[in-house]
């Protein structure tokens, strides 16, 4: 059992003055394996003052000594890289395939930064008048617990590099994560009141720093429902709001594409994080001439994925963070049998043998119409959509057909022919022929999946003011 009973305020770990305590539950067997005193109110205003105060001489720093700071910090998060793996398989029963690699990529977020920023004009030149770009300045990171680590990461990365101070309030219910965090960046010895952590519940402590006038800036990844009441809340204050949000990304087939060799990648790649992933393909947009095919090649690949243990180095998908959210799914399960969708495999209730936990099986549902609510509502699970399409026009109409535009995914032999399609994708990010990660591109959402983009120097520009200076 731990007992996360500190936050992090002013380069000091402290009790928070809030006192309400909330279970931790292990998602694969419901047993508690610790519990959070989530902080208040009282403790984010404490962490804001402390930001505002170290913004005054951190706002000033030069470009060599952010690039240190970004250097501590990748190093001092790298050395616990197997803590976090095994906390976050404990905490929310990400499967060890994924939490593994993920934490890999955590030094790319600070090298990415310290990239971005040797070669930046934080200072132009323009029509003989001086162009300056200053850190916008405290900001307000709040981060979902299916990405915790590494959203923290790369927002704490790209405000370092900007020169801005940060309170971070990551989810509840990574606790146990954010501990381990908490204690790598306070090893990193940058000065205090830099980076402040405080854990508490998002209608406590999210809210008050939204409201919080001290706050500049908010930068949110979680769900498009509390983004809008974030994006609501902040213009009080005309904060500055970059949102990452949900996603329902399409998976386009293209006729010339060799399905033997794609479709059980794009099966699992649906299964991504156990289904919990924002940018996951859950819309297989196949030709309809070549459904048949499709469907018998997608049912032996599920018939493969193993749901299982999260520790268990061969699994693939592991349990639901949570009841809720296992409801949740079995939920848009019956609603696609309803919706006379044809269930191809998986379907309602547990695997067997693994009743103890929230686990889900792997589900995929065929002949889906995309008007269907299940092909247009972000499920947070392992159920992927198989919508087939008459021609190219029709599988672009289909993929732009969602409030959603975070990510798409385009398979063709010919890369000319799918960059074509990717041109007429209303996303963020388009991967052609699988799946890349690049932390120096831009990511972030079209429509109802966000608002501007991280990462790179994309990501930096949010964090800055651009102020003229005529002579
Ligand atoms: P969530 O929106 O429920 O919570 C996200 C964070 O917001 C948590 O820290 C929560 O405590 C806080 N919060 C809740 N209510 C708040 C309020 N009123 N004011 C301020 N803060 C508040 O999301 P979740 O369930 O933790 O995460 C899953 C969602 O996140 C999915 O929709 C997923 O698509 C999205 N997500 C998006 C990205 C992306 O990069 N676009 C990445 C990961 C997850």
């Amino acid at each position: 059992m731990k007992t996360v009973d500190k936050i992090y305020i002013n380069g000091e770990f402290v009790k928070p003055h809030g006192t309400e305590v909330l279970d931790l539950i292990n998602p694969s067997d419901h047993q508690k394996i610790g519990e959070v005193i989530l902080a208040d109110e009282w403790d984010t205003r404490n962490a804001i003052a402390a930001a505002k105060e170290a913004f005054k001489t951190f706002s000033k720093s030069t470009v060599d000594e952010r690039i240190e700071y970004l250097e501590r910090l990748k190093n001092a998060v790298q050395k616990r890289e197997k803590d976090l793996t095994d906390i976050m398989i404990q905490e929310y029963g990400g499967t060890f395939q994924f939490c593994s690699v993920s934490n890999q990529y955590t030094g790319s977020w600070f090298d990415t930064m310290i990239a971005a920023i040797r070669t930046f004009e934080f200072e132009k030149n323009i029509n003989n008048s001086t162009v300056v770009l200053q850190p916008v300045g405290v900001v307000g990171i709040i981060t979902p617990w299916n990405a915790s680590n590494s959203s923290v990461c790369s927002k704490v990365a790209t405000a370092i590099a900007a020169g801005c101070t940060v309170v971070i309030k990551p989810s509840e219910m990574s606790s146990l994560q954010t501990q381990v965090l908490m204690e790598a960046f306070h090893d990193a010895g940058l000065p205090k009141g830099i980076i402040n952590f405080v854990t508490g519940l998002g209608n406590v402590v999210g809210t008050e720093l939204t409201h919080n006038p001290d706050i500049s800036k908010i930068s949110f990844t979680g769900s498009t429902a509390v983004g809008k009441i974030i994006a609501k809340t902040a213009v009080d204050t005309m904060k500055r709001v970059t949102l990452e949000l949900g996603g329902k990304s399409p998976n386009i087939i293209l006729d010339d594409t060799n399905l033997e060799e794609v479709i059980p990648t794009a099966v699992f790649g649906a299964y991504m994080n156990s289904g919990q992933a924002c940018i996951a393909p859950t819309r297989l947009l196949v030709p309809e001439s070549k459904l048949e095919e499709v469907n018998a090649i997608a049912k032996a690949a599920a018939e493969k994925v193993i749901v299982g243990m999260p520790e268990n180095p061969d699994t693939n998908v592991g349990p639901m963070v949570s009841v809720k959210q296992f409801e949740r799914v079995q939920n848009y399960i019956r609603i696609g049998l309803e919706e006379g969708a044809t269930l191809l495999a998986g379907g309602v209730g547990k695997p067997e043998g693994l009743e103890a936990g929230n686990f889900v099986k792997a589900t995929i549902f065929t002949n889906v119409n995309n008007k269907m609510r299940i092909a247009q509502e972000e499920i947070f699970g392992p159920v992927l959509s198989i919508i087939p399409y008459k021609t190219e026009e029709e599988a672009i109409e289909i993929a732009n057909d969602t409030p959603y535009g975070l990510a798409a995914y385009i398979s063709s032999e010919d890369p000319e022919r799918a960059k074509k399609v990717a041109s007429q994708i209303d996303a963020g990010r388009v991967c052609i022929n699988g799946f890349r990660h690049d932390p120096m591109l831009p990511f972030g959402g079209f429509k109802q999946s966000g608002i501007g983009r991280e990462y790179g120097v994309y990501g930096l520009d949010a964090y800055l003011e651009a102020k003229a200076i005529l002579k």
